[in-house]
């Protein structure tokens, strides 16, 4: 079963994210799908959201919270406040809090502590900025940032999805190949097996520039269990042919 995951961002309205939500909705009852969609609105939308996924299977995510748990934080949203209002899942270290926030992976190992206490299960976003990847530390950034990030002995596999997110391929068009993908994703499992003992696997999503052309050869690969989805989740067009994609391959396995 393949996990779809939607961050819309900070581009959809309250009307044009409930009205999203809703087509994707109606359309996952009429399909009978399967996979696991979780859509990440801005926060503004999420009470909205919420109430319009209400009798669905479809699952709630905000796009971030404070590493701080409550109290004279203006402006921050915390862990409690978003599990309060309806959200199961929340996505940390995306790439653009870590540019244009300036979150460390010391900030995220917070953020992740809280989020995970307030019980919320954790979409952590890792990968390599192009100038890593020039200079072949893939690999040892993606390690660093898993086991800098995440505390050993608190989570358990079913709390926690790692997404590989390579900064150069977010937003861009450029993609990492299928295999590169498998690669990460099996590295991904062996620090888990061997730096934290995890006897079960965890779910391991590819992100960055996935749409309806390019899905099933990610999908496809090797280790990938889902799909992080940017700006191809925006459109219900767009995004409808990824989850019909997603839905055939889980019925062809
Ligand atoms: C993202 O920002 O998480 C993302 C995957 O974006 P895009 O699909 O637009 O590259």
């Amino acid at each position: 079963m393949s996990v779809i995951v939607a961050n819309w961002k900070m581009s959809l309205n309250l009307l044009e994210s409930s009205s999203l939500a809703n087509q994707i909705s109606d359309f996952y009852s009429k399909e009978k799908m399967e996979s696991s969609v979780i859509l990440c609105p801005s926060f503004t939308s999420l009470d909205r959201v919420n109430k319009v996924l209400q009798d669905s299977n479809i699952k709630l995510g905000a796009q971030d919270c404070s590493e701080e748990k409550m109290g004279a934080h203006t402006g921050e949203v915390s862990a409690e406040m978003i599990k309060d209002i309806g959200c199961e899942y929340v996505i940390l270290g995306h790439s653009e809090r870590r540019i244009n926030a300036g979150e460390t992976d010391i900030d995220i190992r917070r953020k992740l502590k809280i989020a995970h206490m307030m019980g919320l299960k954790i979409i952590l976003c890792v990968g390599e900025t192009e100038e890593e990847k020039s200079e072949f530390l893939t690999l040892e950034t993606i390690e660093r940032q898993i086991t800098t990030i995440i505390p050993e002995g608190m989570v358990l596999p079913e709390n926690i999805l790692i997404a590989y997110e390579p900064v150069w391929a977010i937003g861009s068009g450029a993609t990492p190949t299928p295999a590169e993908v498998s690669e990460i994703g099996e590295f991904c499992r062996g620090i888990f097996a061997t730096r934290f003992s995890f006897e079960k696997d965890v779910k391991f999503l590819y992100g960055g520039s996935v749409n309806a052309s390019n899905c099933a050869s990610v999908l496809k690969s090797r280790f990938v269990d889902g799909v992080l989805v940017g700006g191809a989740s925006l459109k219900f067009d767009s995004f409808s042919k990824i989850l019909i994609i997603a839905e055939e391959l889980c019925k062809q396995s």
